[in-house]
C-alpha cells in the first residue's frame, strides 16, 4: 500500500502559504541576528521575540515538551539543540536554525545552517552540498513523480560529497499539523513511496555530516542529535507546495 498522502484545500493552501512566508522571514532575521560572542540561549530568546512580533507563536516550543522557541545546533549537532547559556557561538562555527511558526491555522517549517565568521574549507564544502540537495530534492518534487525521485535526487548530491546522510531523521508532510504524512526520507532503498500529486505540502530536509551517518541523542536532555564521530553536522530545509509544474518554495530564502 502507498503511503498515505494529504491533499490540502485551496483554502488551506492560502494559509499555508501566509504561514510559510511569515516562517522563512522569521528564520532570515534570526540568522541575521546571530553573532560571535552570544549564547544559544540569548539566541532562542531573540528568536522567541521575532516569532511573537509576527502575531504568530512557535511551533515548536511545548511541542513533545521541546523547551526551546526554536532549535539551534552548533558544529556536530545535527538537529534539535537547545539554547543553552552555556553554549557560546565563536567565529568559524557553523549554526543550524529549525523554525517553526503556528499563525491563521496554519503551520510553516524550514531550517539554515549559517556560517560565524570564517569557517573552515571542508565546513563550507559540507554547507555547500547541503544546500545543494535540498535544491536537487526541490527540482524533483513535482506532481506527477514519485517521491522516491525527491529522495534519490537528494540522496545522490550527499554522496558526490562524499558527505554522511543521516538516516535516523527525514523529511516530512506539513502545514496544518507539524507533521503529516508522508514521510520524506533523504536516502532511497526503503520502497517507492507515493506519487506526488499538486496541494501536497512536504519538508524536504537534508541533514548531512562531514564523516558518517551515525546519530546519537543526548541522554540527559533527550533531544540534542549529534553525529556520533563528532563531525560537523549541516541542515538546510524548505517547505514546497507540489503543483503540476516545479514546486513552489513557501519558505523562500531572498538571502540563501
Ligand atoms: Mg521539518
Amino acid at each position: 500500500m502507498p503511503e498515505r498522502v494529504i491533499i490540502h484545500t485551496p483554502a488551506e493552501i492560502e494559509k499555508i502559504r501566509r504561514a510559510g512566508a511569515v516562517t522563512g522571514e522569521v528564520r532570515d532575521a534570526i540568522a541575521s541576528a546571530v553573532r560571535p560572542g552570544m549564547t544559544t540561549f540569548d539566541l532562542d530568546q531573540i528568536a522567541g521575540e521575532i516569532i511573537r512580533a509576527t502575531g504568530g507563536r512557535s511551533a515548536f516550543l511545548g511541542y513533545g515538551d521541546f523547551p526551546g522557541n526554536v532549535c539551534i545546533s552548533v558544529n556536530d549537532t545535527v538537529i534539535h539543540g537547545i539554547g543553552s547559556p552555556k553554549t557560546i557561538l565563536e567565529n568559524g562555527d557553523i549554526v543550524s536554525i529549525d523554525v517553526g511558526v503556528a499563525i491563521g491555522g496554519a503551520l510553516g517549517d524550514c531550517a539554515v545552517t549559517v556560517p560565524i565568521g570564517e569557517i573552515s574549507a571542508s565546513a563550507k564544502h559540507l554547507l555547500d552540498g547541503t544546500k545543494k540537495a535540498l535544491f536537487a530534492g526541490i527540482d524533483a518534487a513535482r506532481g506527477g513523480n514519485p517521491l522516491r525521485k525527491v529522495s534519490a535526487a537528494v540522496e545522490s548530491v550527499g554522496r558526490h560529497y562524499g558527505l554522511g546522510i543521516v538516516r535516523d531523521y527525514v523529511g516530512h508532510g506539513c502545514g496544518i499539523q507539524l507533521h503529516e504524512p508522508p514521510e520524506v526520507p533523504n536516502f532511497t532503498g526503503w520502497g517507492g513511496g507515493p506519487v506526488l500529486q499538486p496541494g501536497m505540502v512536504i519538508c524536504i530536509e537534508p541533514m548531512f555530516n562531514l564523516g558518517g551517518s551515525a546519530v546519537k541523542v543526548d541522554r540527559r536532555d533527550g533531544w540534542t542529535v549529534r553525529t556520533r564521530d563528532g563531525s560537523l553536522s549541516a541542515h538546510f530545509e524548505h517547505m514546497i507546495l507540489i503543483t503540476e509544474k516545479e514546486a513552489e518554495i513557501l519558505t523562500w530564502q531572498k538571502t540563501m
